[in-house]
């Protein structure tokens, strides 16, 4: 095999025949959201009164009024096979993190031979797929197989194209019958209720805000690789687990800098325009595009939507980068770690909270007024953080998520806060009653200055911390490359809703104490941040002596793996906090947590019997192979040395390989967290020891008879 023939022929074979590409004025005006339904297409096909009712049901968030059910779904029929669509499936999102699909036809048979197209509101609002296909952690009884989806018509309804047709897409939330939640999304949706509910009364106290409503707000920053779909086919690793669970280090690896912000290749540039149209077309504002850190690696970052839209639009995203990929002969890895030893990739979910007349709570303003509120709602996410770090860790916790939390890259599995000097700095004075700068000083009646502007952007970034404050917004770095971005959403929601509403009910019984607003606030902030302080940290979180500073002088949580972390979920604190906010009650708690176990263990347990049998089945007889070449070639020095040197590694392969064996046989009990446990402490380990060898091997056996394509071929897409 000459691997490095097919990194010529790799690059060579794309398609290059040009897919129709939108000018920027085409994109605004027919290309974007072209695939979606929205309200003003919804308003040009249905009458008033029932356009009417349709909007009072997205206004309220309840369900669809049954009676103009079939109307909107005549509407809808219509315009999807205007579209070229000739199925329709509810789309959710089931407990494997992933989304589902279960497509119907729209044509019925008629009885006398002909068909007709049918899709009556009864299909619109609820269906039912089977839900024993899905991870139900115990929710659904044995004898209750099915669940039901039911249309969130707050999120669009969409098409979905392939080659050779389309399909409706109608969002939906999946339910058991006995009304428990089976998907992301459910959980979610409650959670934006209980941030609105929490904190459109604390802004009343503020009493300048025009908004009735508030949400949260999100942008999610997708990072993934790119690599040549031959070599994607011959890692039987990637193609079963997504990451490739052998591979020497490249001659030359990420210290190769030009590759950040440098010229994207023509094949990959392509793609990314090709993905982009597409996403256009859904109505995913895409905004951004570069290569990130590692070779071969990229990143995709959408302008920020209502926080249920985006986890939508986020797994859209993800499913365009993968399906596009293949037209252009690449293969998009949304592993969090493809490859040992290279930077891995993440998914910084921005985060802020938004009225629906368009404030950013989290936007410092220029009044006085704007920032003693916007210090007011930054001190209940602080406190919220501090409060709730293990569920922070816990929401971003996944096999492949470990292989960058707290394995010495960004960012560690210790949650801290990153404000930045100029707001670190303001925080501090109002804690310590210090006057503030010259002649503002007072004004507030704060004891201190008036706040000074606050840059949009703050300049220092720092990208080792894994929430940080940049300017406007929230950034929570920790989430994986290929996870859904529902239930850490979901999590932030609901701490800080419960933050906000502490800290509300304390302003308020100021206030009907006679407090003034100004002294009031100042009060609370100063509290807040000195009972919370400890979970700012602007340095370098990658060091030693912060690990150390944390866990011992801080005493802030370390949760470093996802068993450490998910054995939280159920602590008392966290059921009540769910249970309170009517986010997730016990019941779904416990079995998200029993799913995360089982998931975590079915993942490595794939990763260990696919390191058993590639290197049984491939490296071993590589090695061997070799090595009887090298024996029949007679006794010269080089030869001696080089077979010495293969035997050694091959032998050191033999015995990591019985090992590993044995621990892929063995259990660790019957209870999924028991498994999951001998998974982590046994089958990981011996994995490594297996793969260590191999490494050692690939450096000694002749490339023609090296059985996988090697990272340096992988890594750079020509
Ligand atoms: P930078 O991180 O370099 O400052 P941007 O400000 O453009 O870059 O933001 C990066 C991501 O944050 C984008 O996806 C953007 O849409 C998102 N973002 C910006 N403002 C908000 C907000 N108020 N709420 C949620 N996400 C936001
Ligand atoms: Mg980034």
């Amino acid at each position: 095999m000459n691997h490095d023939f097919d990194v010529i022929s790799a690059a060579r074979n794309w398609r290059t025949d040009a897919v129709d590409t939108a000018t920027p004025d085409q994109i605004i005006s027919s290309v974007y959201s072209s695939d979606v339904l929205t309200l003003e297409q919804l308003k040009a096909r249905l009458s008033k009164p029932t356009f009417k009712s349709l909007q009072a049901t997205l206004e309220r968030g309840a369900t669809l009024d049954p009676s103009i059910a079939d109307t909107v779904a005549l509407a809808m029929k219509t315009w999807a096979m205007e579209k070229g669509a000739t199925h329709y499936t509810h789309w959710f999102h089931p407990l494997t993190g992933a989304t589902a699909e279960k497509h119907d036809s729209f044509v019925s048979p008629n009885g006398d031979g002909s068909a007709i197209a049918t899709f009556s509101g009864k299909e619109l609002i609820q269906a039912e797929p089977d839900a024993s296909s899905f991870p139900s952690g115990g929710l659904r009884a044995t004898f209750e197989a099915r669940g039901y989806t039911a249309w969130d018509a707050s999120s669009p309804a969409f098409i979905m194209r392939h080659a050779n047709g389309a399909t409706l897409c109608i969002p939906t939330a999946f339910a058991s019958w006995t009304g428990e939640a089976l998907d992301t999304k459910t959980p979610l949706l409650r959670s934006v209720e209980a941030l609105n509910k929490a904190v459109t009364p604390a802004l009343k106290l503020f009493g300048a805000s025009e908004g009735t409503r508030v949400s949260s707000t999100l942008g999610a920053e997708q990072e993934y690789f790119l690599i040549a779909e031959e070599y994607y086919y011959r890692r039987p690793d990637l193609v079963m687990t997504g990451r490739t669970l052998f591979g020497a280090q490249p001659p030359r690896g990420q210290e190769l800098e030009d590759h950040y912000f440098g010229a994207i290749p023509d094949r990959v540039l392509s793609y990314m325009t090709d993905a982009e149209q597409q996403l256009y077309a859904l109505g995913i504002p895409v905004k951004t595009r570069h290569n990130e850190v590692a070779p071969g690696q990229f990143e995709i970052a959408p302008i920020f939507e209502d926080s249920n839209i985006a986890a939508d639009h986020q797994q859209l995203t993800m499913q365009v980068l993968r399906n596009t990929a293949r037209k252009y002969g690449l293969v998009a890895l949304l592993h969090e770690k493809p490859f040992a030893g290279v930077n891995g990739s993440g998914k910084h979910c921005n985060w802020s909270m938004s009225t629906n007349a368009g404030e950013n709570l989290l936007e410092p303003g220029d009044t006085p007024h704007e920032n003693l509120q916007f210090l007011f709602f930054t001190s209940a996410v602080i406190k919220a953080v501090d409060e709730h770090q293990d569920l922070l860790r816990i929401s971003v916790a996944s096999a492949s998520n470990d292989h960058r939390l707290g394995a010495n890259e960004a960012p560690p599995a210790i949650i801290s806060i990153f404000l930045g000097s100029e707001l670190s700095d303001i925080f501090d004075r109002l804690e310590s009653g210090q006057g503030g700068r010259g002649a503002e000083a007072g004004l507030l009646g704060l004891g201190t200055s008036v706040l000074p502007p606050l840059p949009r952007h703050a300049g220092d970034r720092n990208r080792t911390s894994p929430f940080a404050f940049t300017g406007n917004k929230f950034e929570f770095r920790a989430a994986g490359s290929s996870q859904s971005i529902s239930f850490p959403i979901t999590v932030l929601n609901t701490i800080v809703a419960d933050a906000v509403s502490a800290l509300a009910a304390e302003l308020k019984a100021k206030l009907d104490g006679g407090a003034d607003l100004n002294s009031a606030v100042a009060d609370i902030v100063k509290a807040t941040y000195s009972a919370h302080k400890r979970i700012v940290f602007n340095g370098d979180g990658y060091s030693d002596e912060w690990h150390q500073e944390a866990e011992h002088g801080r005493k802030l949580l370390n949760l470093r793996t996802t068993l450490d972390a998910v054995h939280h979920l159920t602590d008392a604190k966290n059921g009540a906090l769910f249970e309170k906010f009517k986010v997730l009650s016990d019941r779904e708690l416990a079995a998200r947590q029993e799913i995360m176990y089982d998931i975590y263990f079915k993942t490595v347990n794939i990763e260990g019997e696919t390191t058993e049998y590639m290197a049984r089945t491939m490296i071993l007889p590589a090695a061997v192979k070799y090595l009887s070449e090298l024996h029949a070639a007679g006794g010269s020095k080089a030869v001696r040395g080089v077979a010495a040197e293969v035997e050694a590694a091959a032998d050191e392969l033999f015995d990591a390989v019985q090992t590993l064996s044995a621990q892929n046989t063995a259990t660790g009990g019957d209870e999924v967290h028991e498994k999951a446990h001998h998974m982590r402490d046994q089958v990981l380990p011996a994995m490594s020891a297996v793969r260590k060898a191999a490494d050692k091997l690939e450096k000694v056996v002749a490339e023609q008879h090296w059985p996988l394509p090697t990272y340096r071929q992988m890594l750079f897409v020509k």
